[in-house]
């Protein structure tokens, strides 16, 4: 189904899915695939959120994501494809080096495989090797226990009870410079080691050391992966198998509103009025539109309430979609690169705030997937972090930022803007427009210490019935962070204890 119209009041589901990132994506197929009649809702036009990819003539983008790790035999989403019997329909396409970082002086291509990837950070800082060694390990241990607490313990992950994980234990309230300070002395290694905090949104100073570290190896030890077509067909993927299972998947829909009684949940309102009635509810909307827009903050506990009012949401992006007729290895190395103009992370995380960015991120998909433009051009999608107020009208304000943007490129490469042969630019308005998502957060809640695992609202809501999954829920933001929250929704609604029971149940 693309479109609303066959769907009537007295439509009743198993399970409604509001929005269709991937979050909410994972939790439908898993319910539909387990036999559970399913609907899934979602506004746009099309599914998979940030996930989505949109088409300018000959030319493919991604609106968002770039790379995710959990596609290695065996990785989570390896995992959750394989026991939805659509394994066979993404083809995940190693992307190696993960990234290239560049700082003044400094150039390094960032292997996947963690003991590749230790030694080319021992290589460039020979005098840290030990430090790097021990930083490098921990991080991998914290990956290690974060996989085992998520795929068991149901309570322990959303109570945050971390007995018998120490390593997690012993770092819970660490930033990734409270733990790389006490490890590594020279002030370059550790910025050199910290270079893909942009992905997580947050300096090191600030960012959780869980969060970070769960992610950085979930593309070291695991391989960093690119989507062939762009992520959309994952998420096509996962809508399909909706449908496949008798589900359906309503798009060009919104949810008006979530209802309640006094036992729970009772369906959606949409928004030309009709009610579609289910005593389970999966928001994969942003939480706080979820408790106070669609249901109301009365239903829920204060305490509940005011603990999400005291929740910090994370940054936006600015974001350029570029084709340009240079070849791909005229613009970068690597699919990935990171460019610092200086040192100091907390530095460029302050020009971020300032709406003057210093530093960038270059993406071009076409290196690995050529197939994205058809007429031969190479894809370049040049991205910054941006909190929304950094603009008062972005629409007033977009060309200056695709100014500053085309200087950058005129600086890697001379006379650039005269191959541009097209530029699209996305605000922090666009995001927010395509996905709802508060002034258009990137990954949810804030990645701080205190906002990760059980410092954001849990998967299962205080009202019976109501399920959240998405990146403003546990355990944090992400296409691996989401689709963890999937699964946890699914399992909690399917009764499964386990990761393993969940897909022994779905052989
Ligand atoms: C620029 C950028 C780059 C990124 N790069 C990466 C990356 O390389 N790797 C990575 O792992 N992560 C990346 N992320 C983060 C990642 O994309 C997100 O954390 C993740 O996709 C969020 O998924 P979600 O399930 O929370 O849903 P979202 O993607 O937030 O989607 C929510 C959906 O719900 C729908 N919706 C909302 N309200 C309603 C309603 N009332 N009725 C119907 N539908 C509704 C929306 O239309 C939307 O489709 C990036 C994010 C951005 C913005």
């Amino acid at each position: 189904m693309s479109a609303p119209e066959s769907l009537t009041p007295s439509d009743r589901y198993d399970a409604i899915v509001v929005g269709t990132g991937i979050g909410g994506l994972t939790a439908a197929a898993l319910l539909a695939y387990s036999g559970k009649k399913v609907l899934a809702v979602e506004r746009h036009d099309r599914v998979g959120g940030y996930a989505h990819s949109f088409r300018r003539g000959a030319y493919t983008f991604d609106a968002a994501v770039h790379l995710i790790g959990g596609c290695d035999s065996g990785g989570l989403i390896d995992q959750l494809l394989t026991s939805l019997g659509v394994r066979d329909r993404c083809d995940f396409m190693p992307v190696n080096p993960c990234y290239r970082a560049e700082y003044p002086g400094l150039n390094l291509d960032a292997p996947t495989g963690t003991d590749e990837f230790t030694a080319t950070y021992q290589a460039a800082f020979p005098h840290e090797s030990r430090g790097i060694a021990a930083f490098l390990q921990d991080c991998h241990s914290i990956r290690k226990e974060t996989r085992r607490l998520l795929a068991n313990d149901r309570a322990a992950t959303a109570s945050g009870s971390l007995s018998g994980f120490s390593t997690l234990q012993r770092y819970r309230r660490s930033s990734v410079s409270d733990v790389l300070n006490g490890q590594v002395t020279d002030p370059k290694a550790r910025t050199a080691l910290t270079t893909l905090w942009p992905y997580v949104g947050l300096p090191p100073s600030q960012l959780s050391f869980l969060y970070w570290a769960s992610m950085l190896m979930s593309y070291v030890d695991d391989g960093a992966y690119y989507c062939k077509g762009t992520f959309q067909v994952f998420a096509n993927t996962l809508a399909d198998v909706v449908r496949d299972a008798g589900g359906d998947v309503a798009l060009r829909t919104s949810v008006r509103s979530i209802g309640t009684d006094a036992d729970g949940v009772t369906g959606v309102v949409l928004e030309d009025g009709r009610t579609i009635r289910a005593d389970v509810v999966v928001s994969n909307a942003d939480a706080q539109q979820t408790i106070s827009a669609l249901i109301g903050t009365e239903r829920f506990p204060a305490t509940y309430c005011k603990g999400i009012s005291r929740l910090k949401p994370s940054v936006s992006a600015i974001v350029a979609y570029i084709a340009t007729d240079l070849p791909d290895s005229a613009l970068v190395s690597a699919h990935e690169t990171f460019h610092f103009e200086d040192w100091d992370h907390d530095n460029a995380y302050q020009a971020t705030l300032c709406g003057e960015p210093n530093w960038y991120t270059l993406t071009v998909p076409t290196l690995i997937d050529p197939d994205l433009a058809t007429d031969g051009s190479s894809l370049l999608v040049h991205t910054s972090l941006i909190p929304f107020d950094a603009a008062h009208n972005w629409h007033e304000s977009k060309p200056q930022h695709e100014a500053n943007i085309i200087a950058d490129l005129e600086q890697r490469v001379a006379g650039f803007s005269s191959h541009i042969r097209h530029i699209d630019v996305g605000t922090p308005a666009t995001m927010k427009r395509y996905t709802q998502n508060s002034d258009g957060a990137l990954y949810g809640w804030e990645l701080s210490p205190r906002q990760i695992g059980p410092g954001r609202p849990a998967v299962q809501s205080p009202i019976p019935g109501l399920f959240l999954a998405g990146h403003w829920t546990q355990p944090g933001g992400g296409i691996y962070g989401v689709v963890t929250s999937g699964i946890i929704a699914a399992r909690a609604i399917l009764g499964h204890d386990s990761e393993s029971d969940l897909w022994q149940a779905l052989q």
